[in-house]
């Protein structure tokens, strides 16, 4: 049995500096190869599902396919809504077994951000079981339903996410400090670490309260990577290279065996080439035998 929610397994990556993977899947063979990864390395694990897979996919269909995976591995596993900005949607996932909801009201006024991330977290929190991440300031670059212009990105405040974390509750928090969704426009984009410093140091520096989560990982640089776990950066989402690896693999299986008629090899062949990279994420969140 290897259900488990964001929070029990950030708590303890936060204190020992290393970061648990949070990579998007669109479909069940991703999912299986990202699980396959984590098993064969021994570290936990996050699955996240953005709001459009997760409705063509069907949530109930996910919630039953993550309950059979995590209860038959050793791992701990979460299942966890990505950037949702529908209130009932999250509550109605948390209905169904996923045990770790984002609601992103990052967009809204300051106090409308915590009025809905309150909502969304006395839901769960009533169920039992089910952590919730809200994020403050804006993360850029496109997420699914979130799209953000660059230049109206805002950073997380510091002193307001203290505030944010003490009158919602919220068990992590996603802070804005420069890094963007999507892929990179430069190879050293701006991240404000000595802003991720302050807010880990304000919310986590007596004891882990409140796992920190860092968005858009994909192309940055290992050395921002490294740097951001270390400074207490829990929770490392991983999107867009998941998706690039899946098209990728895809068509280079096609483009080879143009005339074979064999979806199971092909699916052999993307699962592994998914696999293969994620192992690459673990081994650089340093996440592997942490399980
Ligand atoms: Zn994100």
């Amino acid at each position: 049995m290897a259900i488990v929610n964001a929070k029990e397994i950030l708590i303890p990556a936060t204190e020992a500096k290393y970061a648990v993977g949070a990579f998007n899947i669109t479909n069940i063979i991703q999912m299986e190869a990202v699980v396959d990864a984590h098993v064969e390395m021994k570290a936990p694990l996050i699955i996240q599902v953005s709001v459009t897979p997760s409705k063509f996919l069907g949530q109930d269909v996910l919630a039953a396919v993550y309950s059979t995976i995590a209860e038959n591995v050793s791992i701990p596993i979460c299942l966890h809504l990505d950037h949702c900005r529908e209130v009932d949607y999250c509550k109605s996932c948390a209905d169904m077994g996923w045990t770790n909801i984002m609601i992103d009201a990052s967009r809204l006024p300051f106090e409308q951000n915590i009025q809905q991330t309150k909502e969304v977290v006395d839901h769960c929190h009533a169920l039992g079981g089910i952590s919730v991440e809200g994020e403050l300031g804006t993360v850029s670059g496109v997420e699914d339903q979130v799209v953000v212009a660059e230049d109206a990105s805002q950073l997380c405040d510091p002193e307001q996410a203290l505030i944010f974390i003490e009158e919602t509750g919220v068990d992590l928090l996603a802070p804005a400090i420069g890094t963007a969704h999507g892929v990179y426009k430069t190879a050293n984009p701006k991240v404000d670490f000595e802003r991720f410093a302050r807010i880990a140091e304000m919310v986590n520096g007596k004891s882990a309260r409140v796992p920190l989560v860092v968005h858009g990982g994909t192309g940055l640089p290992e050395d921002y990577v490294r740097k951001l776990v270390a400074l207490g950066g829990a929770k490392f989402n991983v999107s867009t290279d998941l998706k690039h690896t899946w098209i990728d693999a895809v068509h280079t299986y096609i483009s080879a065996h143009r005339d074979e008629y064999d979806p199971g090899k092909l699916d052999v062949y993307a699962r592994n080439s998914t696999k293969d990279k994620v192992k690459e994420w673990i081994a650089l969140f340093g996440s592997a035998g942490k399980a």
